[in-house]
């Protein structure tokens, strides 16, 4: 299969695997600002106040206006949460802000009733809505389960209804940690189970003739997130509906971990078009999140310009669902679940099953100072002449033709263009990179690594076709197209399909030139009439440009990762400090679940339930257990709903009431109510118990 071939290749799951199209869903009437269609993708937040705090939740809403919401999303855990909405849309809209409120809904049909008729959508989670959960594990009869439905579409039909009178809309989200225990039996904790969770919900109300819908899929593991999605647009279309889309990663965490985890789920999916609001959830203040949305999206509306004008005025197809009936050979690829690329593995050091090595460039680096290697995770002590390395010391620093003046550690692995390489007298841990044609001319070649560049233009070329992979081959995959990640998926699927197994180093450069480049977004959401109010441009101009690396970055290798294509990765931003570059990359890694460098910590955005000061725990449990490499710790501000959501996390530090903790391991309760000053120590003397406790300690070179 030839190149032109592929790229003549829909997917099951978005109009195009290769030109930026965005899916056309309809359009869902929220107030007055729709969604869906050909509405740009609006922005959204949470309100993290208690509801019944009027004033704050007022001051937070405008807050989070100002910095781009859209919308905004207000708990409602019981009934008179839901009829003070009223008071507080009554005082923003007296304030002069019309921006459609949505109510939070979980377990309380009575008060998704009282709210439905105030506010311009209610968010309810079909894993909840009717049901308690029980953690049991049950089994159904066919009978039991269509009777569960009926029980559940008696209890639902009055809020559609209600939706129906009023002219609300309604989001069904599902979220990957409270799955009803019926879907648990039938599919369980999959993102099969996640689709046909809201799919039940969706049947229910077209059966009552409601349409006004926003369908979510959200999970804190961004792969099952993104696989979750791509599994429901194919469903629905299979079944004739287009419903918009609300993306989100949960419990994404704070800081650059939060924001690479939620641009590689929500970033992977906006990537192929799919996606029509975005919420991103930090552990931070609400308003914080706008401006990350709004860097993601942005991205976007310039991308579809130039596609455009790429296909000279012929239409992207977005209008038709017919696409999605030619399926790529699940061999080829298969979006629904991971399964990495195979390839050899080169000088046992990459490929085959080892871990994604991590580049970066120190060539325009001071290279007569040791402690330059700090940047690439390298520690230098003079005292010792020794270096300590950590789990995020890089595997190759890219030197171009710059000699450094010192000895580097004995596992770290300099790359030089070639000709400076041949010149090289001491080549040990040394290897050449090559443009293809300089490699087939090159006299001399490493008896370990050559790495050689290639782009998608070359994949036809005598030159690549003349290659010998003689497993010390492994390419680098570089790209200039606008719609960088389609373009270097092709050439994956092309390696793939044409038996190709050589490992492949992914490569992208970022260009960024500080207040200036960020004017030129802010200008691009101007001139492309974009959703963002002229009160959130100060908050766009505010998303600086190490952000803007964390979420493109992330976005680009994140959503190759999750495909399996990968054996390393190497961002190229001259502008941006090398110490950023090395932890994004580590970041990305950790976040697609691809190497593990890292605790992560499962931790939500708070809300108005919220029991305890979020921010500060999480920083105060990071500080003693960061250096846990591979745990999963959850940090959930409710018993409420905090269980089912962190998910897969190993432990949990969960608000069981006014300075009360609840303890998890895993699932399962282990110290109920214990008070904040103490809890902590017990959660680590729980893990110590376990065997999972290691001191904090540095490893020599
Ligand atoms: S887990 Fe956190 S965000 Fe979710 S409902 Fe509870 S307090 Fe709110």
């Amino acid at each position: 299969m030839n190149l032109e071939t592929i790229k003549a290749l829909p997917g099951r799951y978005c109009n195009s695997l290769h030109t930026y199209s965005r899916w056309l869903t309809r359009e869902v009437n929220i107030g007055d600002v729709p969604m869906g269609g050909n509405n740009p993708i609006r922005i959204q937040s949470m309100t993290t106040t208690d509801t019944m705090d009027t004033a704050g939740t007022v001051a937070q809403t405008i807050r989070m206006v100002e910095a781009g919401c859209d919308y905004v999303r207000i708990t409602a855990p019981s009934v008179k949460e839901a009829q003070n909405l009223a008071e507080i849309k009554k005082q923003l809209r007296q304030k002069g802000y019309s921006v459609p409120l949505v109510a939070d809904i979980h377990f309380t049909p009575n008060a998704a009733e009282v709210a439905a008729r105030i506010v311009e959508k209610v968010r309810i989670n079909p894993g909840n809505y009717a049901d308690k959960k029980r953690f049991n594990e049950l089994v159904y009869t066919e009978a039991e389960y269509q009777n569960e439905l009926e029980r559940i579409f008696k209890k639902f039909t009055p809020l559609v209804n209600i939706c129906k009178e009023y002219g609300t809309a309604m989001r069904i989200g599902t979220n990957h940690g409270s799955l009803s225990d019926r879907i648990m039996s039938q599919y369980g904790d999959t993102p099969r189970g996640m689709v046909e969770s809201a799919m039940e919900f969706i049947r229910m109300c077209e059966s009552l003739n409601y349409y006004n819908l926003v369908i979510s899929m959200k999970s804190s593991n961004p792969q099952v997130m993104v696989q979750a999605y791509r599994m429901l647009v194919e469903t629905m279309v299979a079944e004739g509906m287009n419903y918009p889309l609300h993306l989100g990663v949960t419990e994404a965490g704070d800081g650059e971990d939060g924001r690479i985890k939620s641009a590689v789920g929500i970033g992977t999916l906006l990537e192929d078009g799919l996606g029509d609001t975005v919420r991103v959830s930090l552990t931070e203040e609400p308003e914080f999140e706008a401006p990350v949305a709004i860097a993601l999206v942005e991205r976007y509306s310039s991308r579809a310009k130039e596609e455009r004008q790429k296909a000279k005025g012929t239409s992207i197809g977005a209008e038709d669902l017919s696409p999605f009936t030619f399926h790529l050979s699940p061999s080829l690829h298969s979006p629904y679940e991971y399964k990495k690329r195979e390839t050899y593995e080169a000088n046992a050091f990459i490929g085959g099953s080892m871990v994604p090595r991590v580049v970066i460039d120190l060539s325009a680096k001071n290279l007569k100072d040791p402690a330059i290697l700090a940047d690439a995770g390298y520690l230098y002590s003079p005292l010792l002449d020794k270096y300590s390395m950590a789990d995020q010391s890089v595997d190759f620093v890219y030197l171009a033709d710059e000699l450094p003046s010192f000895t580097f550690p004995g596992n770290l692995k300099k790359l030089y263009n070639y000709k400076t390489w041949s010149f090289l007298i001491d080549k040990k841990n040394c290897h050449p990179v090559f443009g293809l044609e300089e490699y087939h001319a090159s006299v001399e070649k490493d008896t370990a690594l050559n790495l050689v560049k290639i782009k998608a233009i070359d994949l036809e070329t005598q030159a690549f076709k003349q290659l010998v992979f003689d497993e010390t081959l492994v390419f680098v995959l570089e790209t200039d197209a606008t719609h960088g990640m389609a373009d270097q998926r092709e050439c994956f699927f092309y390696l793939k399909k044409n038996g190709i197994d050589v490992p492949v180093i992914v490569r992208r450069s970022y260009a960024f030139n500080g207040a200036r480049r960020d004017e030129r977004v802010v200008e691009s959401a101007i001139s492309n009439q974009s959703s963002i109010a002229k009160s959130s441009i100060s908050a766009l101009r505010s998303t600086d440009s190490i952000t803007e690396l964390q979420l493109y970055a992330a976005t680009d290798f994140g959503a190759l990762l999750f495909d399996g294509f990968g054996d390393g990765i190497w961002i190229d931003a001259p502008e941006i400090p090398s110490k950023i570059v090395t932890s994004t990359a580590f970041g990305i890694l950790q976040a697609t679940r691809s190497r593990i460098s890292k605790t992560e910590y499962i931790s939500c955005p708070s809300c108005g339930r919220t029991l305890f000061d979020l921010q500060i725990t999480t920083q105060m449990i990071r500080s003693r257990t960061s250096h846990l490499k591979g745990l999963k710790i959850g940090i959930m501000g409710c018993i409420v709903n905090g269980p089912g959501e962190m998910a897969d996390a190993d432990y949990g530090y969960v608000g069981a009431g006014p300075d009360k903790i609840t303890l998890y391991r895993g699932k399962e309760v282990v110290k109920k109510n214990v008070s904040a000053a103490l809890a902590l120590d017990e959660l680590i003397g729980i893990i110590k118990n376990d065997g999972n406790w290691i001191e904090p300690e540095t490893i020599l070179a």
